[in-house]
C-alpha cells in the first residue's frame, strides 16, 4: 500500500532546520516516521524523513455543555474548538501563545500558557492513542502510565487519534490590566505581587530599552458587558490577518526596525485596564499570518527556559554584555506539575527569547545553557533546534531514563523517530 502522499520541504516555525520529508496520510509503522500536525514547533521535534501528517484529523465528535467536556479527532486546531465555543460562553481553560496549533501537538509538549490554573494536560480527560504495540484508551483510570507518559512525549510513544477535553465557563472578552515598568527584576516583583489577584498573567518586556508591560486578566462575563458588546456575544468576532507573503531577504528585520518597533508597541499598547477580544488578548501573533518569513531565509531560534529569578536576570546581564538583543522576549511564571514522564513544566519563571540565526547568537545561548545548568532548570523542547546533546542530557536526566523505559514497553522497535530524538537521544 502506498501511504505516501508526497515530499514536501518541511520546516519547524523557526524555519531552522528545514528537510525535505515524505508526507504520509496513513499510519504506517513498517518505516520510521513522526507525527506532524501544523508545525508551530520551533526547532525539529516534528521533522524526520517520514512524517505522519495528523491534520485530516480534525473532526468533532462531541461536546457536552452541563458536563463541561469536548470530544474532538487529535488534529483539530485550538482556534476551530474556540470559534465554537466562546459564542456560547464556553472555554478551553489553558491555551498557548497561538490558536494554530492541534489538541495532538498541545498534548505532545504538554503546553503551558498564560493560565494560573495549570497546563493543557491538567484539563485532558482522556484520549486514544495508536503506538506501534496496539491501540489504547487512556485517562487517569484506564491505562493510566501511558495517559501521564503521553503528556509531553514530543510523538514519540504513540499517535493520538482523538481526545476529551475540560472545557469550563468563559468569555469572549477579557478585562486586562497592564502595568508598564522597567527592567525584568521590576517586572518579576510585578508579577510575584499580583499574579495570584489574576487568572491569567504574562509580561512582554523590550531588551533595548527594557520597558516591559506586566499584563494580567480575567473573563469579563457577559453580565459584565457593555450593551453593544452583550449585542454581539453569540457571534463569533472574527479577527483580521495580514499575511507576509513569501520569505524575506534576510535583511527585512533587523536591531534598528525592532528597536523602534519596540518602542512604538510599548507606547501603543493602553495602560491600566481595558476590555479586549480574547483572540487578541491570548493571541496577538495570529494577527500576522507567517509571521516567521520576516526572519528570511536563515530563519530564527527561540530560547525558552525555566528556572529560579534569579537565572532570568543573569541571562540578561548576558544579553546586556554582548549587545545581542532578542527581538521578542516573553516572561512567564509556571507552577508545579506532577505524575508527567517528561515535562518542561515547573516552578519558577520562563522567558522566551526570539533570535535571527547567526553566528555570534549562537555562541552566546552556550552562556544561556550554562545558567540553566548551573540553577537547575530546563530548556523548552518544543522550542528547541540546537541545545548540545550534554546539555540536554544533564538537565533532563532522569526524565529521559522514565520516557525511554515508557518508549521500550509501547514503540520497541523505536519506529517513532524525530530529528530531534536522533540529535539529542
Ligand atoms: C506563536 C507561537 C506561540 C506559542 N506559544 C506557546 C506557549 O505559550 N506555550 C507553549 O507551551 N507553547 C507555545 N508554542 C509552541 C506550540 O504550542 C507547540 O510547539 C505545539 O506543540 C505545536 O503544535 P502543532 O499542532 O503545531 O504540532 P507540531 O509542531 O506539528 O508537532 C509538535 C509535537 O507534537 C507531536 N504531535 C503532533 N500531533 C500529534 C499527535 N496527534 N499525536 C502525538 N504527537 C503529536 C509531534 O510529533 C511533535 O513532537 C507557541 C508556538 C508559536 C508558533
Amino acid at each position: 500500500m502506498n501511504t505516501s502522499k508526497n515530499l514536501s520541504f518541511i520546516c519547524g516555525w523557526g524555519r531552522f532546520p528545514c528537510i525535505e520529508a515524505n508526507v504520509l496520510d496513513k499510519i504506517d509503522f513498517s518505516k520510521s516516521f513522526i507525527p506532524r500536525a501544523y508545525g508551530r514547533s520551533y526547532g525539529d521535534e516534528a521533522l524526520y524523513r517520514n512524517v505522519y501528517d495528523t491534520t485530516g484529523l480534525n473532526l468533532f465528535l462531541d461536546v457536552d455543555f452541563e458536563k463541561e467536556y469536548i470530544e474532538v479527532q487529535a488534529g483539530t486546531q485550538l482556534k476551530k474548538i474556540l470559534e465554537f465555543l466562546l459564542p456560547r460562553g464556553y472555554v478551553l481553560p489553558v491555551v498557548p501563545g497561538t490558536s494554530l496549533i492541534s489538541v495532538g501537538g498541545a498534548i505532545a509538549n504538554d503546553i503551558h500558557g498564560k493560565s494560573s490554573k495549570g497546563v493543557f494536560g491538567d484539563f485532558v480527560e482522556g484520549f486514544e492513542i495508536i503506538t506501534p504495540k496496539d491501540v489504547y484508551r487512556c485517562s487517569k483510570e484506564e491505562n493510566g502510565e501511558l495517559f501521564w507518559g503521553t503528556m509531553g512525549s514530543m510523538g514519540l510513544i504513540g499517535i493520538v487519534s482523538k481526545a476529551k477535553l475540560k472545557i469550563s465557563k468563559g468569555s469572549q472578552y477579557i478585562r486586562q490590566n497592564i502595568i508598564p515598568t522597567k527592567g525584568i527584576g521590576k517586572a518579576i516583583e510585578l508579577l510575584e505581587t499580583f499574579d495570584k489577584d489574576y487568572e491569567f498573567s504574562v509580561c512582554w518586556l523590550d531588551a533595548f530599552t527594557e520597558n516591559a508591560l506586566v499584563m494580567f486578566g480575567d473573563y469579563e462575563y457577559y453580565e459584565h458587558l457593555p450593551l453593544d458588546l452583550k449585542f454581539h456575544f453569540k457571534a463569533f468576532k472574527s479577527k483580521k490577518t495580514i499575511e507576509i507573503p513569501f520569505v524575506m531577504p534576510n535583511f527585512i528585520v533587523n536591531d534598528l526596525d525592532m528597536r523602534a518597533y519596540n518602542i512604538y508597541y510599548f507606547n501603543k499598547m493602553p495602560k491600566g485596564e481595558s476590555l479586549v477580544h480574547y483572540f487578541d488578548f491570548f493571541f496577538p501573533l495570529d494577527n500576522i499570518k507567517n509571521w516567521n518569513r520576516l526572519y528570511g531565509k536563515r530563519g530564527f531560534l527561540q530560547y525558552q527556559f525555566v528556572g529560579p529569578k534569579e537565572a532570568c536576570i543573569e541571562v540578561f546581564d548576558i544579553i546586556k554584555s554582548y549587545k545581542i538583543y532578542p527581538y521578542l522576549v516573553v516572561l512567564k511564571r509556571l507552577k508545579n506539575t506532577s505524575n508527567r514522564v517528561f515535562s518542561f513544566v515547573k516552578e519558577g519563571f520562563t522567558l522566551a527569547l526570539d533570535f535571527p540565526v547567526r553566528e555570534d547568537v549562537l555562541n552566546m545561548l552556550y552562556k544561556f545553557d550554562d545558567i540553566v545548568v548551573r540553577y537547575n532548570g530546563l530548556i523548552y523542547m518544543a522550542k528547541d533546534s540546537r541545545v548540545p546533546k550534554e546539555v540536554f542530557q544533564y538537565v533532563y536526566k532522569d526524565q529521559i531514563k522514565a520516557l525511554l523505559s515508557l518508549k521500550a514497553k509501547y514503540d520497541e522497535n523505536f519506529i517513532l523517530k524525530s530529528l530531534m530524538f536522533e540529535r539529542l537521544l
